[in-house]
Protein backbone atom coordinates (compact mmCIF):
# COMPACT_ATOMS: atom_id res chain seq x y z
CA UNK A 1 0.00 0.00 0.00
CA UNK A 2 1.23 3.50 -0.83
CA UNK A 3 0.99 6.72 1.02
CA UNK A 4 -1.76 7.92 -1.44
CA UNK A 5 -4.18 4.84 -0.76
CA UNK A 6 -4.25 5.48 2.96
CA UNK A 7 -7.73 6.35 4.18
CA UNK A 8 -8.14 8.29 7.66
CA UNK A 9 -11.83 9.37 8.74
CA UNK A 10 -11.20 13.43 8.85
CA UNK A 11 -12.97 15.06 6.45
CA UNK A 12 -11.47 15.20 3.21
CA UNK A 13 -12.75 18.67 2.59
CA UNK A 14 -12.51 20.62 6.01
CA UNK A 15 -14.51 24.23 4.78
CA UNK A 16 -17.34 21.85 3.80
CA UNK A 17 -17.50 19.93 7.48
CA UNK A 18 -16.87 23.19 9.28
CA UNK A 19 -19.71 24.81 7.60
CA UNK A 20 -21.98 22.00 8.10
CA UNK A 21 -20.98 22.25 12.07
CA UNK A 22 -22.09 25.93 11.85
CA UNK A 23 -25.51 24.99 10.64
CA UNK A 24 -25.49 22.03 13.08
CA UNK A 25 -25.07 25.18 15.94
CA UNK A 26 -27.34 27.15 13.94
CA UNK A 27 -29.74 24.47 14.25
CA UNK A 28 -28.95 23.22 17.81
CA UNK A 29 -29.79 26.90 18.98
CA UNK A 30 -33.07 27.50 17.03
CA UNK A 31 -34.33 24.26 18.55
CA UNK A 32 -33.69 24.92 21.72
CA UNK A 33 -34.76 28.41 21.61
CA UNK A 34 -38.13 27.91 20.12
CA UNK A 35 -38.55 24.90 22.07
CA UNK A 36 -41.76 26.41 23.40
CA UNK A 37 -43.54 26.50 20.44
CA UNK A 38 -43.72 22.64 19.94
CA UNK A 39 -45.31 19.88 21.55
CA UNK A 40 -43.77 18.50 24.77
CA UNK A 41 -43.86 15.03 23.37
CA UNK A 42 -45.58 13.54 20.02
CA UNK A 43 -46.01 10.07 18.58
CA UNK A 44 -43.52 9.12 15.98
CA UNK A 45 -45.01 8.41 12.79
CA UNK A 46 -44.69 5.06 10.57
CA UNK A 47 -42.55 6.48 7.93
CA UNK A 48 -40.13 7.50 10.77
CA UNK A 49 -39.88 4.38 12.53
CA UNK A 50 -39.40 2.69 9.17
CA UNK A 51 -36.73 4.94 7.83
CA UNK A 52 -35.06 3.69 11.39
CA UNK A 53 -34.81 0.43 10.16
CA UNK A 54 -32.40 0.70 7.95
CA UNK A 55 -29.76 -2.05 7.43
CA UNK A 56 -25.77 -1.37 7.72
CA UNK A 57 -24.10 1.26 5.54
CA UNK A 58 -21.47 -0.49 3.65
CA UNK A 59 -20.74 2.56 1.81
CA UNK A 60 -20.48 6.38 2.46
CA UNK A 61 -23.88 8.28 2.50
CA UNK A 62 -21.72 11.32 3.42
CA UNK A 63 -22.18 13.91 6.60
CA UNK A 64 -24.60 15.96 5.15
CA UNK A 65 -26.51 13.19 4.64
CA UNK A 66 -26.24 11.64 8.19
CA UNK A 67 -27.03 14.82 9.67
CA UNK A 68 -30.27 15.32 7.27
CA UNK A 69 -31.34 12.07 8.54
CA UNK A 70 -30.74 12.97 11.87
CA UNK A 71 -32.65 16.44 11.18
CA UNK A 72 -35.95 14.96 9.72
CA UNK A 73 -36.00 11.68 11.68
CA UNK A 74 -34.41 12.03 15.11
CA UNK A 75 -34.88 15.47 16.27
CA UNK A 76 -38.28 16.51 16.06
CA UNK A 77 -39.32 13.08 18.20
CA UNK A 78 -37.38 13.52 21.56
CA UNK A 79 -38.49 12.25 24.66
CA UNK A 80 -39.54 15.88 25.52
CA UNK A 81 -37.54 16.60 28.88
CA UNK A 82 -35.85 19.84 27.17
CA UNK A 83 -39.70 20.99 27.15
CA UNK A 84 -40.85 23.87 30.19
CA UNK A 85 -44.23 21.50 30.66
CA UNK A 86 -42.29 18.23 31.21
CA UNK A 87 -42.79 16.37 34.55
CA UNK A 88 -42.14 13.36 34.00
CA UNK A 89 -40.31 10.82 36.05
CA UNK A 90 -37.35 12.96 37.58
CA UNK A 91 -34.97 14.58 35.03
CA UNK A 92 -33.17 17.40 33.94
CA UNK A 93 -34.03 20.00 31.04
CA UNK A 94 -30.24 19.74 29.77
CA UNK A 95 -28.35 23.20 29.01
CA UNK A 96 -26.33 25.20 26.09
CA UNK A 97 -23.25 24.97 28.13
CA UNK A 98 -23.82 21.47 28.64
CA UNK A 99 -24.40 20.36 25.16
CA UNK A 100 -21.38 22.36 24.38
CA UNK A 101 -19.31 20.48 27.02
CA UNK A 102 -20.03 17.05 25.73
CA UNK A 103 -19.02 18.28 22.33
CA UNK A 104 -15.71 19.71 23.73
CA UNK A 105 -15.33 16.42 25.73
CA UNK A 106 -15.62 14.71 22.64
CA UNK A 107 -13.53 16.75 20.68
CA UNK A 108 -10.42 15.86 23.20
CA UNK A 109 -11.77 12.55 23.84
CA UNK A 110 -9.64 12.00 26.48
CA UNK A 111 -9.75 8.61 28.14
CA UNK A 112 -10.81 9.11 32.00
CA UNK A 113 -9.60 5.87 33.30
CA UNK A 114 -6.18 7.44 34.70
CA UNK A 115 -2.76 8.30 33.52
CA UNK A 116 -1.35 12.10 33.60
CA UNK A 117 -3.65 14.89 31.58
CA UNK A 118 -5.88 18.09 32.45
CA UNK A 119 -8.81 15.73 32.20
CA UNK A 120 -7.90 13.98 35.16
CA UNK A 121 -7.75 17.57 36.83
CA UNK A 122 -10.99 18.52 36.04
CA UNK A 123 -12.45 15.52 37.03
CA UNK A 124 -10.68 15.83 40.63
CA UNK A 125 -12.01 19.52 41.09
CA UNK A 126 -15.67 17.95 40.55
CA UNK A 127 -15.01 15.29 43.39
CA UNK A 128 -13.43 18.54 45.01
CA UNK A 129 -16.26 20.84 44.79
CA UNK A 130 -18.79 18.14 45.71
CA UNK A 131 -16.72 17.29 48.97
CA UNK A 132 -17.18 21.48 49.71
CA UNK A 133 -20.82 21.73 48.82
CA UNK A 134 -21.37 18.77 51.02
CA UNK A 135 -19.17 19.21 53.85
CA UNK A 136 -17.28 16.18 53.35
CA UNK A 137 -13.55 16.01 55.08
CA UNK A 138 -10.98 17.03 53.03
CA UNK A 139 -9.66 12.85 52.08
CA UNK A 140 -12.67 11.66 50.76
CA UNK A 141 -13.10 10.00 47.31
CA UNK A 142 -15.10 10.47 44.74
CA UNK A 143 -16.07 8.88 41.28
CA UNK A 144 -18.23 10.65 38.31
CA UNK A 145 -20.19 7.76 37.26
CA UNK A 146 -23.32 7.21 34.99
CA UNK A 147 -25.66 8.30 37.54
CA UNK A 148 -27.33 7.37 40.37
CA UNK A 149 -27.84 3.76 39.91
CA UNK A 150 -23.93 3.51 39.45
CA UNK A 151 -23.35 6.07 42.55
CA UNK A 152 -25.85 3.90 44.58
CA UNK A 153 -23.97 0.79 43.83
CA UNK A 154 -20.51 2.10 44.65
CA UNK A 155 -21.15 2.75 47.95
CA UNK A 156 -22.90 -0.16 48.80
CA UNK A 157 -20.54 -1.99 47.31
CA UNK A 158 -17.84 -0.39 49.37
CA UNK A 159 -20.23 -0.64 52.78
CA UNK A 160 -20.86 -4.56 51.93
CA UNK A 161 -16.67 -5.26 51.49
CA UNK A 162 -15.79 -3.20 54.77
CA UNK A 163 -18.47 -4.61 56.86
CA UNK A 164 -18.74 -9.05 55.38
CA UNK A 165 -16.47 -9.95 58.09
CA UNK A 166 -14.47 -11.82 55.22
CA UNK A 167 -12.50 -10.81 52.60
CA UNK A 168 -15.07 -11.21 49.52
CA UNK A 169 -13.15 -10.06 46.80
CA UNK A 170 -11.18 -13.13 46.94
CA UNK A 171 -13.66 -15.55 48.58
CA UNK A 172 -17.22 -14.50 47.36
CA UNK A 173 -19.71 -14.01 49.12
CA UNK A 174 -19.67 -17.65 50.07
CA UNK A 175 -17.14 -16.96 52.34
CA UNK A 176 -19.33 -13.96 54.61
CA UNK A 177 -20.09 -15.80 58.47
CA UNK A 178 -24.04 -14.32 58.65
CA UNK A 179 -26.30 -12.84 56.01
CA UNK A 180 -25.83 -9.04 55.47
CA UNK A 181 -28.79 -7.08 55.59
CA UNK A 182 -29.39 -3.33 54.62
CA UNK A 183 -32.28 -1.11 55.35
CA UNK A 184 -34.11 1.50 53.49
CA UNK A 185 -37.74 3.23 53.99
CA UNK A 186 -40.79 1.17 51.71
CA UNK A 187 -40.20 4.56 49.43
CA UNK A 188 -36.59 3.71 48.15
CA UNK A 189 -36.03 3.76 44.34
CA UNK A 190 -35.49 0.38 42.96
CA UNK A 191 -31.92 0.57 42.26
CA UNK A 192 -30.82 -0.24 45.42
CA UNK A 193 -32.77 -3.51 44.94
CA UNK A 194 -31.36 -4.29 41.53
CA UNK A 195 -27.70 -3.30 43.29
CA UNK A 196 -28.64 -5.53 45.76
CA UNK A 197 -29.20 -8.45 43.60
CA UNK A 198 -26.23 -7.96 41.60
CA UNK A 199 -23.76 -8.06 44.60
CA UNK A 200 -24.64 -11.35 45.61
CA UNK A 201 -26.98 -9.92 48.56
CA UNK A 202 -29.85 -11.03 47.16
CA UNK A 203 -32.58 -8.80 46.84
CA UNK A 204 -34.36 -10.04 50.58
CA UNK A 205 -31.24 -8.54 52.22
CA UNK A 206 -32.91 -5.26 51.37
CA UNK A 207 -35.31 -5.02 54.35
CA UNK A 208 -38.17 -2.19 53.74
CA UNK A 209 -39.21 0.04 56.81
CA UNK A 210 -42.66 1.46 56.99
CA UNK A 211 -43.02 5.31 56.04
CA UNK A 212 -45.00 7.44 58.24
CA UNK A 213 -47.84 10.01 56.65
CA UNK A 214 -45.48 12.12 55.47
CA UNK A 215 -43.44 9.83 53.77
CA UNK A 216 -40.22 9.67 55.62
CA UNK A 217 -38.71 6.17 57.16
CA UNK A 218 -40.49 5.40 60.75
CA UNK A 219 -37.04 6.03 62.53
CA UNK A 220 -38.33 4.01 65.71
CA UNK A 221 -39.32 0.55 63.35
CA UNK A 222 -36.08 0.83 61.56
CA UNK A 223 -34.26 0.27 65.32
CA UNK A 224 -36.37 -2.05 65.75
CA UNK A 225 -35.89 -4.16 62.51
CA UNK A 226 -32.17 -4.24 63.34
CA UNK A 227 -32.46 -5.03 66.95
CA UNK A 228 -34.74 -8.41 65.46
CA UNK A 229 -32.22 -9.34 63.18
CA UNK A 230 -29.29 -9.33 65.11
CA UNK A 231 -31.27 -11.15 67.36
CA UNK A 232 -32.17 -13.81 64.56
CA UNK A 233 -28.38 -14.17 63.51
CA UNK A 234 -28.25 -11.72 60.78
CA UNK A 235 -25.54 -8.91 60.35
CA UNK A 236 -27.20 -5.54 59.42
CA UNK A 237 -23.92 -3.46 57.87
CA UNK A 238 -26.42 -0.20 55.76
CA UNK A 239 -29.03 2.02 56.41
CA UNK A 240 -29.58 4.10 52.85
CA UNK A 241 -31.29 7.17 53.98
CA UNK A 242 -33.08 9.23 50.75
CA UNK A 243 -32.24 12.73 50.35
CA UNK A 244 -35.59 13.16 48.31
CA UNK A 245 -38.08 9.92 48.06
CA UNK A 246 -38.60 9.32 43.80
CA UNK A 247 -42.14 9.20 44.56
CA UNK A 248 -43.11 12.32 46.83
CA UNK A 249 -39.42 13.65 47.46
CA UNK A 250 -39.81 12.69 50.97
CA UNK A 251 -36.30 13.46 52.67
CA UNK A 252 -35.80 11.08 55.58
CA UNK A 253 -34.83 12.66 58.82
CA UNK A 254 -31.07 12.17 58.10
CA UNK A 255 -29.79 13.28 61.68
CA UNK A 256 -31.66 10.79 63.22
CA UNK A 257 -30.20 8.37 60.43
CA UNK A 258 -26.59 9.46 61.08
CA UNK A 259 -27.36 9.08 64.97
CA UNK A 260 -28.58 5.88 64.83
CA UNK A 261 -25.78 4.19 62.35
CA UNK A 262 -22.84 5.77 65.20
CA UNK A 263 -25.03 4.06 67.48
CA UNK A 264 -24.98 0.53 65.93
CA UNK A 265 -22.04 0.85 64.07
CA UNK A 266 -23.57 0.85 60.51
CA UNK A 267 -22.83 2.20 56.78
CA UNK A 268 -24.55 4.96 56.71
CA UNK A 269 -25.24 5.77 52.82
CA UNK A 270 -27.67 8.50 51.49
CA UNK A 271 -29.24 8.68 47.70
CA UNK A 272 -29.20 11.73 47.00
CA UNK A 273 -29.63 11.75 43.27
CA UNK A 274 -32.63 14.34 43.85
CA UNK A 275 -31.91 16.68 46.88
CA UNK A 276 -28.28 15.51 47.66
CA UNK A 277 -27.23 19.20 46.60
CA UNK A 278 -30.28 21.33 48.59
CA UNK A 279 -27.10 22.28 50.26
CA UNK A 280 -26.48 24.58 47.74
CA UNK A 281 -29.89 26.85 48.91
CA UNK A 282 -29.18 28.20 52.39
CA UNK A 283 -33.46 27.90 52.53
CA UNK A 284 -33.35 24.28 52.19
CA UNK A 285 -30.46 22.88 53.43
CA UNK A 286 -31.93 22.37 56.75
CA UNK A 287 -33.94 19.48 55.18
CA UNK A 288 -31.01 17.43 54.42
CA UNK A 289 -28.75 18.02 57.56
CA UNK A 290 -26.78 14.98 58.40
CA UNK A 291 -25.87 14.01 54.87
CA UNK A 292 -22.60 15.35 55.62
CA UNK A 293 -22.15 12.49 58.31
CA UNK A 294 -23.38 9.71 55.23
CA UNK A 295 -20.11 7.48 54.93
CA UNK A 296 -21.30 7.76 51.13
CA UNK A 297 -23.74 9.68 49.05
CA UNK A 298 -24.82 9.07 45.67
CA UNK A 299 -25.72 12.58 43.84
CA UNK A 300 -27.10 12.98 40.56
CA UNK A 301 -25.63 16.29 38.05
CA UNK A 302 -28.48 15.59 35.25
CA UNK A 303 -31.49 15.33 37.74
CA UNK A 304 -32.02 18.91 39.26
CA UNK A 305 -28.28 20.40 38.13
CA UNK A 306 -29.33 20.31 34.67
CA UNK A 307 -26.28 18.74 33.15
CA UNK A 308 -27.25 16.71 29.80
CA UNK A 309 -27.01 13.30 30.66
CA UNK A 310 -24.93 11.23 31.65
CA UNK A 311 -23.46 12.59 35.18
CA UNK A 312 -23.34 11.39 38.46
CA UNK A 313 -21.22 10.95 41.36
CA UNK A 314 -20.49 8.61 44.57
CA UNK A 315 -18.72 9.95 47.28
CA UNK A 316 -16.91 7.84 49.96
CA UNK A 317 -15.86 9.29 53.53
CA UNK A 318 -13.20 6.90 53.41
CA UNK A 319 -11.08 7.00 50.44
CA UNK A 320 -9.09 4.20 51.46
CA UNK A 321 -11.82 1.62 51.94
CA UNK A 322 -13.17 3.23 48.14
CA UNK A 323 -9.94 2.32 46.23
CA UNK A 324 -9.47 -1.21 48.34
CA UNK A 325 -13.27 -2.45 47.02
CA UNK A 326 -12.15 -1.44 43.07
CA UNK A 327 -8.38 -1.22 43.02
CA UNK A 328 -6.94 -3.71 40.80
CA UNK A 329 -3.57 -3.16 38.56
CA UNK A 330 -2.10 -5.20 36.36
CA UNK A 331 1.13 -4.92 34.45
CA UNK A 332 0.04 -2.90 31.77
CA UNK A 333 -2.14 -0.26 33.64
CA UNK A 334 0.90 0.37 36.12
CA UNK A 335 1.13 4.00 37.39
CA UNK A 336 4.28 5.64 36.46
CA UNK A 337 5.97 8.24 38.64
CA UNK A 338 6.62 10.53 35.47
CA UNK A 339 5.17 10.68 31.29
CA UNK A 340 1.71 10.26 30.55
CA UNK A 341 1.00 7.19 32.59
CA UNK A 342 2.18 9.22 35.55
CA UNK A 343 -0.95 10.92 37.88
CA UNK A 344 -1.59 10.69 40.83
CA UNK A 345 -5.58 9.56 41.16
CA UNK A 346 -6.61 7.05 38.65
CA UNK A 347 -10.59 6.63 38.37
CA UNK A 348 -10.49 3.49 37.30
CA UNK A 349 -9.33 2.52 40.62
CA UNK A 350 -12.60 3.71 42.36
CA UNK A 351 -15.26 2.00 40.61
CA UNK A 352 -15.72 -0.44 37.73
CA UNK A 353 -15.24 1.20 34.18
CA UNK A 354 -11.42 1.48 32.72
CA UNK A 355 -12.58 3.26 29.78
CA UNK A 356 -14.64 6.58 30.75
CA UNK A 357 -15.64 9.67 29.11
CA UNK A 358 -14.82 12.66 29.66
CA UNK A 359 -18.16 13.93 31.58
CA UNK A 360 -16.08 15.75 34.10
CA UNK A 361 -15.69 18.79 31.60
CA UNK A 362 -19.93 19.20 30.97
CA UNK A 363 -20.32 19.91 35.19
CA UNK A 364 -17.42 21.88 35.32
CA UNK A 365 -18.36 24.42 32.70
CA UNK A 366 -21.85 24.43 34.14
CA UNK A 367 -21.13 25.93 37.34
CA UNK A 368 -18.52 27.49 36.51
CA UNK A 369 -20.98 29.24 33.79
CA UNK A 370 -23.75 29.78 36.53
CA UNK A 371 -22.20 29.29 39.79
CA UNK A 372 -23.63 27.18 42.07
CA UNK A 373 -25.38 29.48 44.35
CA UNK A 374 -27.86 30.39 41.10
CA UNK A 375 -28.39 26.02 41.48
CA UNK A 376 -30.07 26.62 44.70
CA UNK A 377 -32.04 29.39 43.68
CA UNK A 378 -33.44 27.36 40.83
CA UNK A 379 -33.96 24.52 43.17
CA UNK A 380 -36.13 27.12 44.91
CA UNK A 381 -37.88 28.44 42.10
CA UNK A 382 -39.29 24.79 41.39
CA UNK A 383 -40.34 23.88 45.15
CA UNK A 384 -41.98 27.72 45.13
CA UNK A 385 -43.78 26.29 41.60
CA UNK A 386 -44.65 22.67 44.02
CA UNK A 387 -46.64 24.79 46.00
CA UNK A 388 -48.40 27.23 43.29
CA UNK A 389 -49.51 23.79 41.90
CA UNK A 390 -50.37 22.81 45.28
CA UNK A 391 -52.57 25.89 45.80
CA UNK A 392 -54.66 25.29 42.40
CA UNK A 393 -55.21 21.81 42.95
CA UNK A 394 -57.10 22.61 46.35
CA UNK A 395 -58.53 25.53 44.73
CA UNK A 396 -60.33 22.96 42.38
CA UNK A 397 -63.37 21.00 43.41
CA UNK A 398 -62.71 18.49 40.73
CA UNK A 399 -58.79 17.40 41.88
CA UNK A 400 -57.41 15.93 44.39
CA UNK A 401 -53.80 16.26 45.97
CA UNK A 402 -52.55 12.91 47.22
CA UNK A 403 -49.09 13.77 49.41
CA UNK A 404 -47.75 16.23 50.89
CA UNK A 405 -45.03 18.85 49.09
CA UNK A 406 -41.93 18.03 50.63
CA UNK A 407 -39.51 19.49 47.80
CA UNK A 408 -40.82 19.96 43.99
CA UNK A 409 -42.65 16.74 43.68
CA UNK A 410 -46.96 17.16 43.44
CA UNK A 411 -49.14 14.25 43.15
CA UNK A 412 -52.88 14.72 42.43
CA UNK A 413 -55.84 13.06 40.53
CA UNK A 414 -58.86 14.16 38.57
CA UNK A 415 -61.77 13.21 40.94
CA UNK A 416 -64.86 14.68 39.81
CA UNK A 417 -66.78 12.45 42.68
CA UNK A 418 -68.87 9.60 43.48
CA UNK A 419 -66.48 7.24 42.05
CA UNK A 420 -64.36 4.28 43.87
CA UNK A 421 -60.57 3.95 44.16
CA UNK A 422 -60.98 1.55 41.31
CA UNK A 423 -62.64 3.68 38.80
CA UNK A 424 -60.62 6.65 39.75
CA UNK A 425 -57.17 4.90 38.89
CA UNK A 426 -59.05 3.45 35.20
CA UNK A 427 -59.91 7.13 34.77
CA UNK A 428 -56.66 9.03 35.49
CA UNK A 429 -54.71 6.17 33.71
CA UNK A 430 -56.41 7.41 31.06
CA UNK A 431 -56.25 10.75 31.13
CA UNK A 432 -52.46 10.34 31.45
CA UNK A 433 -52.23 9.01 28.32
CA UNK A 434 -54.33 11.90 26.73
CA UNK A 435 -52.68 14.28 28.18
CA UNK A 436 -49.32 13.06 26.57
CA UNK A 437 -50.95 12.54 23.03
CA UNK A 438 -52.32 16.27 23.97
CA UNK A 439 -48.63 17.39 24.03
CA UNK A 440 -49.23 19.84 26.20
CA UNK A 441 -47.94 18.78 29.35
CA UNK A 442 -45.97 15.02 30.03
CA UNK A 443 -46.39 14.07 34.22
CA UNK A 444 -45.90 10.70 35.09
CA UNK A 445 -47.60 8.60 37.63
CA UNK A 446 -47.05 6.67 40.47
CA UNK A 447 -49.85 4.68 42.80
CA UNK A 448 -49.73 5.63 46.56
CA UNK A 449 -51.68 3.63 49.04
CA UNK A 450 -53.67 2.29 45.82
CA UNK A 451 -54.67 5.40 44.54
CA UNK A 452 -53.08 6.49 40.89
CA UNK A 453 -51.63 9.28 40.99
CA UNK A 454 -50.81 11.84 38.20
CA UNK A 455 -46.88 12.87 39.17
CA UNK A 456 -45.77 16.31 38.78
CA UNK A 457 -42.23 16.10 38.91
CA UNK A 458 -40.80 19.78 38.46
CA UNK A 459 -36.83 19.85 38.16
CA UNK A 460 -37.38 22.25 35.17
CA UNK A 461 -35.27 25.65 34.73
CA UNK A 462 -37.35 26.71 32.16
CA UNK A 463 -41.04 26.16 34.10
CA UNK A 464 -43.35 29.63 34.39
CA UNK A 465 -45.76 29.50 37.01
CA UNK A 466 -48.02 29.74 34.33
CA UNK A 467 -47.33 26.82 32.52
CA UNK A 468 -49.15 24.83 35.77
CA UNK A 469 -51.96 27.04 35.15
CA UNK A 470 -51.91 26.00 31.78
CA UNK A 471 -51.71 22.03 32.86
CA UNK A 472 -54.55 22.54 35.56
CA UNK A 473 -56.74 23.91 32.82
CA UNK A 474 -56.00 20.84 30.37
CA UNK A 475 -56.48 18.27 32.93
CA UNK A 476 -59.69 19.45 33.83
CA UNK A 477 -60.32 19.74 29.95
CA UNK A 478 -59.38 16.42 29.67
CA UNK A 479 -61.13 14.75 32.69
CA UNK A 480 -64.80 16.52 31.66
CA UNK A 481 -64.32 14.98 27.98
CA UNK A 482 -63.80 11.63 29.37
CA UNK A 483 -67.31 12.25 31.41
CA UNK A 484 -68.81 13.13 28.79
CA UNK A 485 -67.43 10.15 27.00
CA UNK A 486 -68.91 7.87 29.47
CA UNK A 487 -65.53 6.58 30.14
CA UNK A 488 -66.51 6.31 34.22
CA UNK A 489 -69.84 4.17 33.32
CA UNK A 490 -67.74 1.82 30.92
CA UNK A 491 -65.43 0.96 33.70
CA UNK A 492 -67.55 0.97 36.16
CA UNK A 493 -69.57 -1.47 34.41
CA UNK A 494 -66.85 -3.47 33.13
C1 LIG B 1 -33.26 8.83 39.58
C2 LIG B 1 -33.02 8.20 40.89
C3 LIG B 1 -32.12 7.14 41.01
C4 LIG B 1 -31.44 6.54 39.81
O1 LIG B 1 -30.59 7.48 39.21
P1 LIG B 1 -30.11 7.35 37.69
O2 LIG B 1 -29.37 8.62 37.48
O3 LIG B 1 -31.36 7.27 36.85
O4 LIG B 1 -29.29 6.14 37.57
C5 LIG B 1 -31.88 6.66 42.26
N1 LIG B 1 -32.49 7.15 43.35
C6 LIG B 1 -33.38 8.17 43.26
C7 LIG B 1 -34.02 8.70 44.51
C8 LIG B 1 -33.68 8.72 42.03
O5 LIG B 1 -34.56 9.72 41.93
Amino acid sequence: MVEADLETLDPQDWVAMRSLAHQMVDDAFTYLETVRERPVWQDIPAEVTHALQEGVPLEPQGAEQAYQDFKTHVMPYPLGNIHPRFWAWYMGNGTVMGALGDFLAAVTNSNMAGADHAGMLVEGQIVEWCREMLDFPANASGLMVSGASMANLVGLAVARNVHAGADVRSEGMAAVPRPLIFYSSAEVHSCHQKAAELMGLGSRALHKIPVGHDYKIDVAALAEAIRADREAGAEPFCVVGNAGTVNTGAVDDLQALADLCDRENLWFHVDGAIGGLLTLSPKLKPLVAGIERADSVALDFHKWLHVPFEAGMALVRNESAHRHTFSLTPEYLQHATRGVAGGEVWFSDYGVELSRSFKALKVWLSLKEHGVRKYGRLMEQNVAQAHYLAELVEREAQLERLAPIELDIVCLRFNPGGLDDDALNSLNRELLMRLHESGVAVPSYTTLKGRYCLRVAISNHRSTFEDFDVFVLETLRLGHQLLEEGFHITIAGS
